[in-house]
């Protein structure tokens, strides 16, 4: 069956008339059957949403494109696959656009589409058959249904969420230092899943907005989220975003998980091309991933950013950045649990602004059941954030008699 005919039989009412006149559509739930000759996933919701689909490649992937829906499933990660399917992830692509993502184990593609309507106490459903395909297959199915998207991509309207990234505003901040705040993930990528099931980009979203007021509070300091909701933004969006705001310094917020379970401690990174230690060098792939994690984007590149290549990260900024980096380090050792190295450095993306000085926070790792309580804690994100704040206190002081001495000596 055709993307058209299927989005056709999907859809009763164009998505634009749904989301102007109703309440958005509800995702219930996600149910996977496994059978001789397919693996069957039924989507359970509230009633019928136009979607696209399309299929990715290393990893295998199927994503559902959908307009704005509320997601009442949870994402999954399954320590066994079942039926070729390693889990399924949900959340905001960006706004307007919701994305269900079925990560695979193995090439398959979707055989048959169709829809359900409400009966014996069922909702509404959609039901995608997966068949198993060689690897061939899939790349040219996969290829297909991309061409389609893309098709599809520029009958809709310019993308919402960029023009406020990309923008450059005159600066009014009334002397105040400007600062960007990152949380990390968001949207269908969740992060990292805690032991206790939560997910990072919700730690980090409260950890970012504790720090705000906090910072804000001092009457020293403007504060920007890159995200102040559960939303996906691209690597380059958020390097975009802390440039576009002409940011004094720039914290992306993270809390990660890590194969080692017992490990435990912040640590504050910096980018660099050589990794400080083989775990630092791990995070960063896994973090660099995040993209690739939330599926494929579609919008057009911004080669303002894209061209921003590693070699071309200033040296002050590098300085600067270094420097932040390791007065943190120092204010949060004095106050939480750190690693034993607090600061390390690795290849980030997310810190290649070449004219921000921009770090990366792990507040602590989410697979460490005790440290995973703590940082769902609102004490301990204070606790945080009151250390963070010192530092980059001291961090501008230090910067001002620099710059002092240096004006000083020319004379
Ligand atoms: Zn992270």
């Amino acid at each position: 069956m055709g993307a058209a005919s299927f989005a056709a039989c999907v859809s009763a009412q164009s998505n634009k008339t749904k989301s102007a006149t109703s309440r958005p559509v509800t995702v219930h739930d996600l149910r996977i059957g496994v059978h001789a000759e397919k693996t069957r996933i039924v989507i359970d919701m509230d009633g019928p949403v136009r979607f696209q689909r399309f299929a990715l490649i290393d990893p295998y992937r199927i994503v559902l494109d959908l307009p704005e829906v509320l997601f009442k499933a949870r994402s999954r990660k399954f320590v066994k696959p079942s039926g070729g399917v390693s889990g399924y992830r949900f959340g905001l692509f960006q706004p307007g656009t919701s994305r269900v993502v079925i990560d695979l184990v193995e090439p398959r593609v979707i055989e048959a589409a169709f829809e359900l309507p409400p009966r014996n106490n069922r909702r509404f459903r959609v039901v995608l058959d997966l068949k198993k395909v060689s690897r061939q297959a899939f790349l040219t199915s996969s290829t297909e249904s991309i061409r389609r998207r893309l098709t599809q991509r520029r009958r809709e309207a310019a993308p919402v969420s960029k023009a406020p990234l990309t923008r450059h505003k005159p600066r009014q901040t009334g002397g105040r230092k400007m600062i960007v705040l990152d949380p990390g993930h968001g949207g269908v990528d969740p992060g990292a899943i805690g032991a206790s099931g939560i997910y990072e980009k919700t730690v980090v979203l409260a950890a970012a907005k504790t720090l705000k007021r906090i910072l804000e509070t001092s009457g020293r300091y403007t504060v920007k989220l890159t995200r102040e909701r559960d939303v996906f933004l691209k690597l380059r969006q958020r390097v975009a975003s802390s440039r576009a705001a002409d940011a004094d310094l720039f914290i992306s917020i993270h809390a990660d998980s890590i194969a080692d379970k017992k490990l435990r401690g912040a640590s504050v990174y910096t980018l660099s091309e050589k990794s400080s230690d083989k775990e630092a060098a791990r995070l960063a792939e896994q973090e660099n991933k995040s993209d690739i994690i939330a599926g494929m984007d579609f919008s057009d590149e911004t080669p303002e950013v894209t061209n921003i290549l590693i070699d071309l990260v200033q040296r002050e900024t590098k300085n600067r950045s270094a420097r932040l980096a390791g007065i943190l380090a120092e204010e949060l050792r004095n106050s939480v649990k750190t690693h034993r190295r607090a600061h390390r450095f690795a290849g980030f993306a997310v810190l290649k602004a070449p004219d921000v000085p921009s770090v990366l926070l792990e507040m602590g790792y989410l697979s460490n059941p005790k440290e995973e309580k703590m940082l769902r804690s609102r004490a301990f994100q204070e606790k945080v954030a009151v250390a963070v704040r010192r530092g980059i206190d001291k961090y501008f002081k230090d910067i001002q008699s620099a710059q002092r001495v240096d004006v000083g000596s020319r004379r």
